[in-house]
């Protein structure tokens, strides 16, 4: 069976779900026919027209980008502006755009963790974990059933802490009801109050995965009425959020570790606050224009800030308590294209995942 465009993003969002993306965003397929078979896929940063028309040339009608190439409504398609004009091409020639932004940014797999890996980090953690993503789902389950309920919960996506698979929390006792005349009971008949031994299981769950959970939750419990109910959790979600802070295997002398930071991010240049006396040890990343986290940083000690789009006066916040150092937007995330393939590649064989050979940067150095 041919793969789908449909197959390709679904897999993509169960690593990065939309769920996760920053209300200002728009990740997701923005041009193109979702149940379309896929001739192959162009990986890339950014999505433009020389990435469009090297679609074509190299026989993909999927890109599949970082920066989604549609950010706000587009109201005419005259080709007046670059947005317009690769969206035009990509539908003249059927090729399908799709973008996997802030939502791949904010999971701990995504593109800070390949920075982190660029740098040599360990103990790596999310800077600015995300609250309101996850809540509780309690049910009320007859003791012979469950291990199957539970079993379908977790396959549903319930019950993971860190790397904890299958958590949840049971404890025994007496579930009571009084079926009615229109009632079709798994246990009991009409008017007969009934007392059955019930296992009442707690399990945690992120909030996007509410209905896959409930489904999950109708179909394998016995009960024609499954008594359940949910609470929204304050708990930050560990394994989503902006930024990551790790650490590196020893500290470092700070202009070495900067040294060393070109090297590894494969830089031409690089802006940094005044050095301080103190050496490198723990590092936070942001891929993209990370300043927003600067102050969350400093909070968790960091000795350096490494991210990019920092405008002038922001470097003053710097205040001589935590290096930045700001290496460009386009050389923090390029990275990503390796990530992408690296995770396409595991699901999808029958055809090319293929790197762009567009450099996109639109910053050139002198
Ligand atoms: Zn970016």
């Amino acid at each position: 069976m041919a793969v789908k465009i449909k197959d390709v993003t679904n897999y993509l969002e169960s690593i990065a779900p939309r769920a996760y993306q920053e209300s200002y965003d728009n990740s997701g397929l923005l041009v193109g026919d979702a149940q379309a078979g896929v001739t192959g896929i162009l990986i890339t940063l950014d999505c433009t027209e020389a990435v469009v028309q090297e679609a074509i040339d190299s026989g993909c009608n999927l890109v599949v980008a970082h920066h989604p190439i549609v950010f706000k409504g587009l109201k005419k398609f005259t080709g007046s502006s670059y947005v317009e004009r690769t969206v035009m091409l990509a539908i003249r020639h059927d090729i399908a755009l799709y973008a996997i932004h802030t939502n791949l940014d904010n999971v701990h797999t995504g593109v800070n963790r390949m920075i982190a890996d660029k740098i040599g980090l360990t103990n790596l953690r999310i800077l600015a974990p995300r609250p309101d993503t996850l809540q509780k789902l309690v049910t009320f389950i007859p003791e012979a059933d469950t291990e199957k309920v539970l079993a379908a919960l977790h396959e549903a996506g319930a019950g993971q802490i860190g790397e904890y698979k299958n958590c949840s929390f049971r404890v025994e006792g007496t579930g009571t009801f009084l079926p009615t005349a229109a009632a079709n009971p798994h246990i009991s008949q009409a008017h007969q109050q009934e007392q059955v031994r019930e296992i009442r299981a707690e399990v945690i769950f992120p909030t996007h995965r509410r209905s896959d959970l409930l489904a999950a939750l109708r179909k394998n419990h016995p009960y024609e009425e499954v008594a359940y109910y949910i609470t929204p959790l304050i708990n930050e979600n560990q394994e989503v959020g902006a930024g990551m802070i790790g650490q590196l295997a020893t500290p470092i002398e700070p202009l070495a570790f900067l040294q060393g930071l070109k090297s590894s991010m494969n830089l031409k240049m690089l802006r940094h606050t005044a050095i301080l006396p103190k050496n490198i040890q723990k590092v936070a990343i942001c891929g993209g224009a990370g300043s927003f986290l600067l102050q969350d940083a400093i909070r968790a000690e960091a000795d350096v800030l490494v991210t990019a789009d920092f405008k002038y006066h922001e470097f003053f916040d710097a205040d001589g308590r935590i290096v930045i150092a700001d290496i460009g937007h386009y050389e923090s995330e390029v990275f990503t294209k390796e990530l992408l393939q690296e995770v396409l590649m595991k699901k999808f064989h029958t055809f090319a995942n293929i790197f762009s050979k567009t450099v996109t940067n639109p910053i050139s150095y002198l």
